[in-house]
């Protein structure tokens, strides 16, 4: 077969284990995921009522323009509908931008690590990839810039960045847009958005009249809780979304899905707490993290990278064991750390009570060596 040579090197996405599995093999009762920066509050509650009371036809396909969420995440954002585009989860607009800009004879700029759907999509169109270490968690922006050149169609910013939590400065931001070549287009992914508390976080969205080569990617799955669902967004003026367009499958987004994105976004009591709570829980593992002198980055999102200066497959592995999933910082380039998304505060003191007394095997052993 002629497959494409950047596909042949590529793996599937590894699934986690599924909880049964776990529980099977471990004999645990219950398991606790705090692996995929879920909300642990689940959705509103105003979400599983249009859910329950959802009497759509299952054999007609959905409003391939999205009318009716269209116009409400239009107001809710504070835009034009025809500045903005849907996709079956922001990932997929990530896709879009991919198969619409990258080619073998383009590069593209991100950070590293970061996303990694950027890389993926940039390998499967061939393109070259320019990857910019991070700085202390943060993106290197003068070394971004120093990678584009005529050939360069994308640069990509997340922020919060995940898997580290650190967010771009407004100033900082704003002044790497003025430098970016005006043909370049500069994709802000802020999945968590939301959460951000950080008052110099930049309103980026206003950001899109002045730079023309600019789209921010939002989505549903993350502090709204409709993951499943897969709703995510993309924000910028009406000739990118015109050019981006025919990239995108005629019905990509689905009836279920649209109709529980306008009911999440009529709740934003329930986004509020969410927040608050997750500001909270951040709290329980800064505390953590000082009390046993672990490094970590300050976090603007819903997760937490924590340094144990030993291997992130270990921690991930005695988590495991004792009935918690956590994302191993190994397939995250970060070999010492795990990321934990952060739980309710049962969730959260139940997870840090473990990691504890993991903290405490390790000197234990460090002792016997001795
Ligand atoms: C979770 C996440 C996404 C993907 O969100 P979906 O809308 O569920 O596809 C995109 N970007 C970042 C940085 C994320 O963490």
């Amino acid at each position: 077969m002629k497959w494409k040579s950047a596909v042949q090197q590529l793996k599937p996405y590894q699934p986690g284990k599924s909880i049964q599995e776990v529980k099977r093999q471990y004999g645990l009762e219950s398991i606790t995921k705090l692996a995929s920066n879920e909300n642990p509050y689940g959705s509103s509650e105003a979400v599983k009522e249009s859910v329950r009371n959802f009497s759509d036809s299952l054999a007609i396909y959905p409003d391939g323009y999205a009318t009716l969420m269209r116009t409400t995440v239009a107001n809710h954002v504070g835009v034009k509908e025809t500045e903005l585009i849907f996709g079956n989860g922001s990932d997929e607009i990530i896709q879009i931008i991919s198969r619409s800009l990258l080619h073998p004879t383009r590069n593209t700029v991100l950070a590293a690590p970061t996303f990694p759907q950027y890389r993926h999509n940039a390998v499967i169109e061939g393109a070259e990839i320019r990857e910019v270490e991070l700085i202390d968690g943060a993106h290197d922006l003068t070394g971004m810039l120093a990678q584009i050149d005529e050939n360069t169609s994308v640069v990509w910013l997340c922020t919060p960045n995940n898997p580290t939590g650190v967010y771009i400065p407004s100033a900082d931001l704003i002044d790497f847009l003025d430098r970016v070549p005006e043909d370049v287009l500069v994709v802000i992914d802020e999945a968590y958005f939301e959460y951000v508390e950080a008052d110099d976080y930049p309103d980026s969205v206003k950001l899109i009249e002045s730079y023309k080569n600019l789209i921010v990617l939002r989505t549903f799955s993350k502090i709204y809780g409709l993951a499943s669902l897969r709703i995510g967004y993309g924000i910028a003026n009406e000739e990118i979304i015109r050019m981006l367009e025919p990239a995108r499958e005629p019905f990509n987004t689905n009836t279920m899905g649209q109709l529980s994105a306008i009911s999440a976004i009529g709740d934003q009591e329930f986004v509020a707490k969410c927040k608050q709570e997750n500001r909270k829980g951040l709290q329980q593992y800064y505390r953590f993290c000082e009390e046993e002198n672990l490094s970590y980055y300050p976090s603007q999102g819903n997760f937490i990278l924590i340094d144990f200066g030993t291997d992130g497959d270990e921690v991930f592995q005695f988590l495991l064991e004792r009935g918690f999933i956590v994302r191993s910082g190994n397939a995250l380039g970060f070999p010492s750390s795990v990321r934990v998304t952060v739980g309710s505060p049962e969730q959260n003191d139940g997870i840090i009570a473990i990691m504890k007394e993991y903290l405490a095997s390790k000197n234990r052993e460090g002792a016997k060596m001795q």
